[in-house]
């Protein structure tokens, strides 16, 4: 501690802003105005011996300049008024010239200061020199006069200090050693309570016992946080007794506050949680990971994200709200709830694309009508309109045309049509299968505010595909339905309407994406399903199936390279002959399309494999050649002839070995391999012929979502009471229709003889069982009329029906024949099972030109108005009423 200094008569005066420096109080300051460097400069730097400088506290505010209240028994000099006004050029050392030349309000009192250390320094870009200066107080003064020297101000002072004879003096007042009696136990327990906190270790103890107690006071307070008011206060207290007892009250207070603070410390310690010690052990960790320089921090992913963010083009007001929430995000501990939602929401604002496009060359429509036939065989039509519907993009790029919607039974290239659009249009694909979403959310998303909520089919597509112009396949979408949950059709229909879809709305991103870009294509299996206002939006594309021929040539031109190349064989070493594809396509399977035509395929170019795999064992190598199992050595190998090969050995050293290989013959798939792999036949021709061996059973042509198909109907009866049995899990219309034939048949049996073991009113106390077949199969629909009056009036007349002939049409009461839809698909159907005849309404003839050429003339057709028309081509040899009644 300094001793009592002789202070000289004038000190250059730094003022000091708010302010006050107390004798025993060290700080350190920085000095930045011209004022205060050129003081500075002038008063210490320059200096041999580290002189004296006056700290002068200045009031910043105006208005409360006058310090009245300040007891002053002792300082003598001054009369009351502590404020001193003066205009002057400087300011404290903090503060820039800028605020030069304002009215500026110094105390009467002030303290001499020593520095400790100085420092001097550049600012970078301005050359401007500042100082660091470490000041200590030393005793207290009083200013008389205040001058100027050059830029900064000098005082002329007074020292506010008591001579040693004074000190004694004091030191005996009763009053005064009670005071310092009292100031030593707060300070003592203020002490110990702080080393308690902080273990200091006794050294302020000492300080207790060595340092007289007036400067014991000051020292004391100017460690404590206090209000400007009080410092001043705490300056002004020249005399010793005053000091002591503001001194008292002083650490008294701040004593208070520490065990304030303690208590709710303890509280709250107490009460620490898990996650909060988990948040500790954590920030620990991530300490201790920065210390070995492992860089998977979470900070490091935020701003990785923010990266991202920046890169990904948001529109600007998007962009806004992604900032906001990347603030939050920022703010929070990943601990917190609401951490990873916030982040996985961010992340997908990061990488949806949204103004990331694959860039649209010019349409070349010559090089997209090849690719589309390269693609796919047949389908002209379709090509066709798909062309007219890429030239009209080629003029009008952005032209809104409606969605393009495939309608067929599966497996007939809906999905890789849609993909050719894309590839014609340099554009990337992406599908969504919409099949069972009856959500909405599942199309919108779901709202933020949900656990698990995720964003909606269409945003998380465009995610996927990293681009905001891509072909977009609506696959299946009559099959969304609507519940409780919503309607998907009318998000979808705001999707497809080019007016709303610039500004999609996606419950789970909440900020609008604009759709504009996409080319959407749906797919369907059947037009019914798909609400009307849906359907306005749409053009639809009917994709019928495909007869055995073209099945044939799809097989032997698209299917059968891709099947072998997916299995890594050469067309070289498998051969699927024609011969064996056709077995395929009438055994093995009877659909529509042509999707288990190339599973079964696939069956066989896997079987193949296994064989090129063993085979490939037995080969007779020369004993220096290693033989690699690859596409490529099989195809030399069948090339025919001998064949120079280049053999990469797999051991040591890699040199190159000629050798000759005899090619073995291709593997030929026969009808024995066949039934191996795919095992025995599922269906055969003389299916028809056995099911309708006996009477009773008639052959109906119906209409499925997996496109036509054959439905026998079987009828017996038995005795009982006249009741009406139906079974085959059928729907009220075509129950209706069971009816409504048993009530035609029974309103005719007379004028057709019907009879049942010659009784003529057979019905009488008897109940007729009516069945359809594939009784797992819901079955519904008018359709099947024509087809019941035919399998009863087979029964009663116990007259078997032509095998080789199907039918179809709604029947009226009065025994007209109505025409029914899926006529196209349902002669393709008659046509695979290997029917030859076909009965149909004769109103449906116009959908005739529909059927392709070669199927229409390998069947014939028969146009039907009334129920007797029907009635008289269903039986070998006429209607069976005709023979009867010829009788
Ligand atoms: P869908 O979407 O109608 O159910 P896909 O498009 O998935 O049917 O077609 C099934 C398979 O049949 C695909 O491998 C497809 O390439 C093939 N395919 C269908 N029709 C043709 C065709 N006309 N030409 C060539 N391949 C076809």
């Amino acid at each position: 501690m300094a001793d009592t200094v002789e202070l000289p008569s004038r000190l250059a005066i730094l003022p000091f802003r708010n302010k006050v420096l107390l004798p025993g109080a060290i700080i350190r300051i920085r000095c930045t105005s011209h004022s205060s460097v050129t003081l500075v400069e002038q008063e210490l730097w320059q200096k041999e011996e580290k002189g004296l400088i006056g700290i002068l506290p200045v009031r910043d505010d105006a208005e409360g300049s006058s310090i009245g209240t300040i007891i002053n028994p002792g300082g003598g000099s001054d009369s009351g008024e502590r404020s001193l006004k003066f205009l002057v050029g400087t300011t404290d050392a903090q503060k820039s010239d800028a605020k030069d030349q304002q009215e500026v309000h110094w105390h009467s009192r002030g303290v001499a200061a020593r520095a400790l250390h100085l420092s001097r320094g550049v600012e970078k870009p301005s050359g401007r020199v500042t100082y660091v200066v470490v000041l200590e107080g030393l005793s207290r003064f009083n200013v008389q006069e205040l001058g100027k020297r050059g830029p900064y101000s000098v005082a002329r002072i007074t020292s506010l200090e008591m001579t040693k004879g004074e000190l004694e003096q004091v030191e005996h007042d009763p009053d005064f050693v009670a005071l310092s009696r009292q100031f030593k136990t707060t300070a003592m327990e203020l002490v110990s309570v702080l080393e308690q906190k902080q273990k200091t270790g006794g050294r302020t103890k000492v300080l207790l016992e060595t340092v007289p107690i007036h400067k014991l006071a000051d020292i004391f307070v100017a460690s404590f946080e206090m209000s400007f008011e009080e410092q001043l206060s705490m300056l002004d207290s020249v005399d010793l007794k005053v000091r002591l007892s503001k001194a008292t009250e002083l650490v008294d207070r701040h004593l208070q506050s520490i065990r304030v603070a303690e208590k709710i410390t303890q509280k709250v310690e107490g009460q620490l949680s898990k996650s909060q010690k988990e948040y500790l052990l954590r920030q620990q960790m991530r300490a201790i990971k920065e210390e070995l320089g492992d860089n998977d921090d979470d900070e490091d992913d935020v701003a990785a994200l923010e990266r991202k963010m920046q890169a990904a083009g948001m529109p600007s007001n998007i962009w806004k709200h992604a900032q906001r929430e990347l603030r939050r995000l920022k703010k929070m501990q990943p601990q917190q709830p609401g951490y990873n939602s916030s982040r996985v929401y961010l992340e997908l604002l990061a990488d949806l694309p949204w103004e990331k496009a694959s860039e649209e060359h010019e349409l070349d429509l010559k090089a997209a009508k090849e690719r589309l036939d390269s693609d796919h065989y047949g389908l002209a039509k379709v090509k066709q309109r798909i062309i007219e519907y890429l030239a009209v993009r080629k003029l009008k790029p952005d032209a809104r045309g409606p969605v393009l919607c495939f309608v067929g039974p599966p497996g007939v290239g809906k999905t890789s049509l849609a993909s050719s659009i894309a590839a014609a249009l340099g554009r990337k694909f992406v599908r969504l299968s919409l099949g069972g979403v009856k959500d909405e959310a599942d199309i919108r998303g779901h709202r933020r505010t949900y656990i698990g909520s995720m964003p909606g089919r269409l945003i998380d597509g465009l995610k996927r595909v990293g681009v905001c112009n891509p072909v977009m396949l609506l696959d299946e979408i009559d099959k969304t339905g609507s519940d409780v949950r919503g309607d998907p059709a009318s998000a979808l229909l705001e999707v497809l309407d080019p007016e709303q879809n610039k500004s999609f709305n996606d419950h789970y991103l909440n900020v609008p994406y604009d759709l504009s870009k996409v080319v959407f294509v749906a797919t369907a299996n059947r037009v019914q399903p798909i609400p009307p206002p849906l359907l306005d939006r749409m053009e639809l594309i009917e994709l019928p199936g495909y007869t055995q021929e073209e099945k044939l040539k799809i097989a032997m031109r698209h299917l059968i390279p891709r099947v072998l190349d997916q299995h890594g064989l050469s067309p070289e070493f498998l051969k699927i002959p024609e011969a064996m594809v056709k077995n395929i396509i009438q055994r093995y399977t009877r659909e529509a399309g042509v999707r288990s035509l190339e599973r079964n395929l696939a069956a066989v170019a896997r079987a193949a494999a296994v064989m090129v795999a063993e085979h490939e064992q037995t080969l007779p190598l020369s004993k220096d050649v290693q033989k690699l199992a690859s596409p490529l050595l099989n195809a030399r190998m069948a090339e025919g002839g001998e064949v120079e090969m280049e053999v990469i050995p797999m051991g040591e050293n890699d040199h190159e070995i000629g050798s000759t290989f005899q090619s073995p013959s291709a593997l030929v798939v026969d009808e024995t391999m066949l039934e191996k792999i795919l095992g025995p036949p599922r269906f055969d021709d003389s299916e028809a012929a056995d099911r309708v061996a006996s009477a009773g059973v008639s052959v109906g042509l119906v209409w499925t979502t997996f496109g036509g198909e054959v439905q026998f109907v079987e009828a017996t009866s038995m005795v009982g009471k006249g009741e009406l049995h139906l079974t085959g899990q059928l729907g009220d219309v075509i129950k209706e229709s069971a009816q409504l034939a048993l009530t035609w048949v029974r309103a005719r049996a007379s004028d057709f003889k019907l009879a049942l073991a010659g009784d003529m009113n057979v019905l009488d106390g008897r109940d007729i069982h009516i069945h359809f077949p594939a009784g797992a199969v819901p079955k519904d629909g008018p359709s099947a009329g024509v087809t019941l009056v035919t399998a009863l009036v087979s029964l009663f007349s116990q007259k078997r029906v032509r095998a080789d002939t199907a039918m179809t049409g709604e029947m009226t009461l009065r025994g007209l024949v109505l025409p029914v839809g899926g006529i196209k698909d349902k002669i393709l159907a008659a046509h695979r099972y290997g029917i030859k005849r076909v009965i149909l309404p004769q109103r449906n003839s116009k959908d005739l030109v529909e059927v392709p050429a070669a199927v229409l003339s390998s069947l014939e057709v028969i146009l039907a108005k009334r129920m007797e028309d029907v009635l008289e081509n269903a039986f070998e040899g006429g209607c069976p009423w005709r023979n009867h009644s010829k009788l």
